[in-house]
Parts: structure tokens; C-alpha cells; sequence
């Protein structure tokens, strides 16, 4: 596996391995990694002949007062995982190389980006769409992977693939989940022992949303309600929001019709930790 810090170099090496007939699939996060992002590095590796992985903490999609300058950083242990899980080059540029001085052009995916996480994190999907941007033109993939886990971020990305014509592949990795459930993620680690065991509840209460609407629940209120009365009943958690909305438009839904495709999405605070979840369901 190469190291790659140079956002010029890795554009040349990208387009080089295109000359040369491999395909390409990238692979981006902000390290941390754990088995969400491996789970991605293997469908991507499953998939292309060169796997890029891109780890940068991109400052822009972070909020005041967010956890930017916290967020875990060990570039040492994810180029070993990067390694293990098969990655051919592992792109980290600095902020300089993204951001150069002068930078003033982004991307923003208009009503996608407003509702839900773009409601408590004004400005996240501005950034989100703009490094995204960025990393395809860099790493030029004929297929970037993303993870179901971030399901308004992967709605989003689809959405600027299209209207800016990127002539990428778009695959969404279903979220994978710990022993008790609880969805992977960088974030876990800020987590209090106690904290932990409680944010189990998060995806039990998906998997209760599920069960009703499966066994014909159609009242969007009733659904959310029973999620509500198990997260407070069981956890110290903050509810941010519980949302069901229409799974491509994400317009909010109140009643249910069979053969919908949903996303029932929620995002909960354990302290100053903000934990999101969701799962799609066909009803
Ligand atoms: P992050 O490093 O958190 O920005 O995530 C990088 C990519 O990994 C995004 O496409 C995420 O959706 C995906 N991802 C994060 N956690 C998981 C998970 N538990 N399962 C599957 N994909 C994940």
C-alpha cells in the first residue's frame, strides 16, 4: 500500500492507473477506522483494481462548536487496517492541500441537505458535498462506497452525482453493527461505559419500528412514538429527532402506504456525543 499526502500527485497516479485500463474505486472517511469502513474497503476491493482510501477530517462539514478538533486521529492504526483490509493507496492530504488560501467554491445540494442532520448541523452537507466533490475530481473512481449507516449523506452524494454529471458508480454498504447492535462508528469511542450500554436502544428501537410497521402499522405517529417511549424509557439519551420520510426524496411521511420505500432515520445525544441510525424498510 502506497501513502499519498499530495492532492497533484494522487491525481496524476489516479489518472496514470486509468491509462492502464484498472478501475478504480474510492473509498472515503475521516479515519478512525473500524469494521464499517473495512466492510466498505472489501466491497470496494470485491469491485476495482486499485482501492483508494481518503482519510481527511474535513474541517468544513464540521459546525461550531462541533467535535472537529477532538475527533480521533491515529493515521498509524488505520494504514495498518487500511492494509489489512486491502487498500492499493491511502490518500491523507492536509487541510492546506484541500483548502488551499483563496478557496470559495462549494457545493451545496439544496432541499436534500435541509431537513433532519441539516437541521441540527446547519452548513454539514455544504461541506460534506464540497470534500466529495473534491475527492472524486482528485482520485477519479469509477466507483466511490459509501455507507448506508450516513443515509442522508449517501442521498445527498447521489444526488450531486447526478446533477453535476460526475461520471462515478455510487455503492451504499448496509451499516454494520455491533454484538448488541449498536451501529459502528468513530464516535462510540466518546462514549461513557454507562453511555454505551444504553445506546444499545438506539437500534432496538429501529428494529420496534420495523416490527410495527411489518405487522401493518401505517401511522407514522404511532411508529415514532413507540421509538420515543424506548429510548426515554431505557437511556439518558437527547433525542435530536426520529424521522420517517420517503427514502430517495426524504420528504417527511405521515401515513404509510405498502410498497413505499422508507428511511426511518434517528439521531440521539449521550452527553455532548451525538449518535445517528437508521434503516431502510419497504413497507
Ligand atoms: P466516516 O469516517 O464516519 O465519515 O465514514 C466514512 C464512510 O464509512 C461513510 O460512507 C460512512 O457512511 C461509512 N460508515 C461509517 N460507519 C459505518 C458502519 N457502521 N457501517 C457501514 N458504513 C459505515
Amino acid at each position: 500500500m502506497k501513502t499519498i499526502r499530495d492532492a497533484s500527485l494522487m491525481q496524476q497516479d489516479a489518472e496514470a492507473a486509468r491509462l492502464r485500463g484498472s478501475r478504480l474505486a474510492l473509498v472515503p472517511t475521516m479515519g478512525a477506522l473500524h469494521d464499517g469502513h473495512v466492510a466498505l474497503l472489501r466491497a470496494a476491493r470485491e469491485r476495482a483494481d486499485l482501492v483508494i482510501l481518503s482519510v481527511f477530517v474535513n474541517p468544513t462539514q464540521f459546525g461550531k462548536g462541533e467535535d472537529y478538533e477532538r475527533y480521533p486521529r491515529d493515521i498509524d492504526r488505520d494504514s495498518a487496517i487500511a492494509r489489512d483490509a486491502g487498500a492499493d493507496v491511502l490518500f491523507v492530504p492536509s487541510n492546506e492541500q484541500m483548502y488551499e488560501k483563496g478557496f470559495q467554491s462549494f457545493v451545496t445540494v439544496e432541499k436534500l441537505s435541509a431537513p433532519f442532520e441539516g437541521e441540527s448541523r446547519p452548513g454539514h452537507f455544504r461541506g460534506v458535498a464540497t470534500v466529495v466533490a473534491k475527492l472524486l475530481n482528485i482520485t477519479k473512481p469509477h466507483l466511490a462506497v459509501f455507507g448506508q449507516k450516513d443515509a442522508q449523506q449517501a442521498v445527498v452524494v447521489r444526488r450531486m452525482i447526478r446533477d453535476l454529471n460526475f461520471d462515478v458508480e455510487l455503492l451504499i454498504v448496509p451499516t454494520v453493527r455491533e454484538a448488541d447492535g449498536l451501529a459502528m462508528s468513530s464516535r462510540n469511542a466518546y462514549l461513557s461505559p454507562r453511555e454505551r450500554g444504553e445506546a444499545a436502544v438506539l437500534s432496538a428501537s429501529l428494529r420496534k419500528a420495523e416490527e410495527l410497521i411489518r405487522s401493518g402499522e401505517r401511522r407514522v405517529d404511532a411508529v415514532v412514538g413507540a421509538m420515543r417511549g424506548m429510548i426515554s424509557l431505557s437511556s439518558s439519551g437527547a433525542i435530536d429527532y426520529i424521522a420517517i420520510a420517503d427514502a430517495d426524496s426524504l420528504a417527511r411521511l405521515e401515513h404509510l402506504q405498502t410498497g413505499q420505500d422508507i428511511l426511518v432515520a434517528l439521531a440521539v445525544r449521550f452527553g455532548k456525543t451525538r449518535l445517528i441510525d437508521n434503516i431502510q424498510i419497504t413497507t
